[in-house]
C-alpha cells in the first residue's frame, strides 16, 4: 500500500475510545494520561509509516503500544530500590534508610495534625526546634542546637549568620567540592562573606590564619575533608588551635564536619572520625553535619554550638527558607532518640547496623544467599562467594575498605551487562556492582527478605536469553 493510503487507515482517538480494552484503561487510569498515550501511539505509528517501517495499520497494535506507553507514564518515578552494592550511604539511592520507628513517626505526622509548632502545656504557639534541640544538646554537649534542610543549608546559614559582609578565613586545603554542586567557595559567595584563602593545598599553619586576621574578619571556617584525604607532606591546623586563635581575637569558629558522627566508630574497627561532641568540647562556636550520612537519619543539616550563636541563626531570615518540614523532624527526633540506647541504635538504625555487621555474619549470609541463588538459577548462572570490600559511601570514611563477603554471579546465556540491566529494570529495581565480568551482590546493604527478592528476580532474569 502506498504511504498516503496507509496514513488514511490510521485510527482516530475517538474510534479507539469506543473499544472495550481502551475503556478498561480509562476505568483505572487518569483519562488525560490515557488520551496522551493513545495520541503518542498514533503519532509513533504515523512516523513509522512515513519512514517506511510500518506496512500495515492495526488498531490492536496501536492500542497495545498505547498501553505500553501508559504503563510507563503511570509508574511512580520515586520508588524503592534494593541496594546490593555494599555502599551503605549511597547518595544516588537516597543515602540512609530510616529506622522502622523513624519511618512510623513520619507516617503518623504525615497523615494528620501534629505538635509541630504547638506547645501542649500552654496551649500556645511553640517552636519547631524543640523536637530535636534537647536531644542534640544531650548527644553533643552543646549549649544549643537546631536542624535545617541539609548540611549545605546549615553551612550557608552559618556563614551568612556570622560573616555576611565580613571576611571568612579558610584553608586552601579545605576548599572542597562535595557531590558535584556543593563547593565551599560558591557557598561562601552566596552567603555574602568574603572568602580569604590561606595556606596551600597540602599545608596550612596557624601563622597563616594569624597573618590573615584583620578588623574585618568575621569567621574562621574549618571544613572536614570528609570525601578525600590529602596524604604525605601535609599539615592542617587542629580545631583546638583555631578555637584558641579565635578566642584571642574575638572571632567565632565554625567547623563543617559533614558526616554527622555521634558515637566513636573506632570501637567497631572503622576509622575514628571526629564526633560532633568532640568539636563542641574543643570549643567551636558552631558545628554542622548532615542528618543522612553516618548519623543514619533523614536528609537534614544539624547545627550545634554556643547558645548566642545558635539563637542568632534561628532568627536569621534564611532560617525560614531552609527550615525542616514535619516529616523530616519526626524522623530526625526518633533517630536521635535511638542514640540514647546504644543497643537499639546498633540494631535499629540501618546505617549503623550495616556498618557494624561482623565479618563472620556477612560470610555466612553470603554463603546461604549464594546457595539459594544457585538452586533458583540452576545452570543459568555460575555462583560463588568471594571476599571483597564494602564502602561507607556518602563521602564518608573514603579510605575505609570495610571487609565483606560478596556473592558473585556470572550469567551463562547473556552478558553480565544484560543481567545488570534486567535487574535494574525489574520490580523492585535491584542495583549491584559489576567487577571483572561478574555481578557482585553484597549482603551488607541487604536485609534477608531482600535476598529472597533478588533470588526470585535472578531466576526470572536468567531464564530466557
Ligand atoms: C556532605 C557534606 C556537605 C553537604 O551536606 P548535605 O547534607 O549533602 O547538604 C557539606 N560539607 C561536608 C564536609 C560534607 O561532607
Amino acid at each position: 500500500m502506498d504511504t498516503q493510503k496507509l496514513l488514511r487507515t490510521l485510527p482516530k482517538v475517538d474510534r479507539l475510545l469506543e473499544r472495550e480494552d481502551v475503556a478498561a484503561l480509562t476505568a483505572v487510569h487518569p483519562r488525560p494520561l490515557v488520551l496522551d498515550a493513545l495520541r503518542d501511539a498514533i503519532d509513533e505509528t504515523r512516523d513509522g509509516i512515513r519512514h517506511g517501517h510500518v506496512e500495515s495499520v492495526s488498531d490492536d497494535v496501536v492500542v497495545a503500544r498505547a498501553a505500553g506507553l501508559l504503563a510507563v507514564a503511570v509508574k511512580r518515578s520515586l520508588h524503592r530500590v534494593i541496594n546490593a552494592t555494599g555502599i551503605v550511604v549511597h547518595t544516588n539511592l537516597g543515602r540512609s534508610p530510616l529506622a522502622e520507628a523513624a519511618a512510623d513517626a513520619v507516617a503518623e505526622v504525615a497523615r494528620g495534625y501534629s505538635t509541630l509548632e504547638y506547645d501542649v502545656d500552654s496551649g500556645e504557639r511553640g517552636s519547631r526546634h524543640v523536637h530535636v534541640e534537647e536531644l542534640l544538646k544531650r548527644l553533643t554537649g552543646a549549649e544549643a542546637a537546631m536542624a535545617v534542610n541539609n548540611n549545605a543549608a546549615a553551612v550557608l546559614l552559618g556563614i551568612a549568620g556570622l560573616a555576611r559582609g565580613k571576611e571568612a578565613i579558610v584553608s586552601r586545603g579545605q576548599l572542597v567540592e562535595i557531590g558535584g554542586s556543593f563547593r565551599i567557595p560558591d557557598i561562601m559567595r552566596e552567603s555574602g562573606a568574603k572568602m580569604v584563602e590561606v595556606g596551600t593545598t597540602n599545608k596550612t599553619h596557624l601563622r597563616d590564619y594569624e597573618n590573615a586576621l584583620t578588623a574585618d574578619t568575621g569567621l574562621l571556617l574549618k571544613v572536614h575533608s570528609s570525601n578525600y584525604r590529602v596524604v604525605g607532606f601535609t599539615e592542617e591546623v587542629s580545631l583546638p588551635e583555631l578555637v584558641h586563635l579565635g578566642a584571642q581575637h574575638g572571632v567565632p569558629v565554625f567547623e563543617d564536619q559533614g558526616s554527622g558522627v555521634l558515637i566513636d566508630l573506632a570501637r567497631f574497627g572503622l576509622p575514628g572520625e571526629p564526633t560532633l561532641g568532640s568539636a563542641v568540647a574543643a570549643g567551636a562556636d558552631i558545628v554542622s553535619a548532615s542528618g543522612d550520612k553516618l548519623l543514619g537519619g533523614p536528609q537534614a543539616g544539624i547545627l550545634v554550638g554556643k547558645w548566642h550563636t545558635i539563637e542568632k541563626l534561628k532568627k536569621h531570615p534564611l532560617a525560614r527558607a531552609v527550615r525542616l518540614d514535619k516529616m523530616t523532624l519526626a524522623a530526625l527526633e526518633v533517630t536521635l532518640r535511638l542514640y540514647l540506647d546504644e543497643k537499639r541504635l546498633l540494631t535499629e538504625v540501618p546505617t549503623l547496623r550495616m556498618l557494624t555487621i561482623p565479618a563472620a555474619e556477612l560470610r555466612s549470609r553470603a554463603t546461604s544467599f549464594a546457595a539459594a541463588i544457585s538452586v533458583a538459577c540452576g545452570d543459568a548462572c555460575e555462583v560463588q562467594t568471594a571476599p571483597d570490600v564494602s564502602r561507607a559511601g556518602g563521602g564518608a570514611l573514603p579510605m575505609a575498605d570495610i571487609p565483606t563477603t560478596v556473592v558473585s554471579v556470572v550469567p551463562v546465556h547473556m552478558s553480565v551487562v544484560e543481567l545488570e540491566r534486567r535487574l535494574r529494570l525489574a520490580e523492585p529495581t535491584i542495583v549491584g556492582r559489576i567487577k571483572d565480568g561478574r555481578l557482585l551482590l553484597d549482603p551488607r546493604t541487604l536485609i534477608p527478605a531482600e535476598e529472597a527478592e533478588i533470588t526470585d528476580a535472578l531466576k526470572r532474569a536468567t531464564r530466557e536469553a
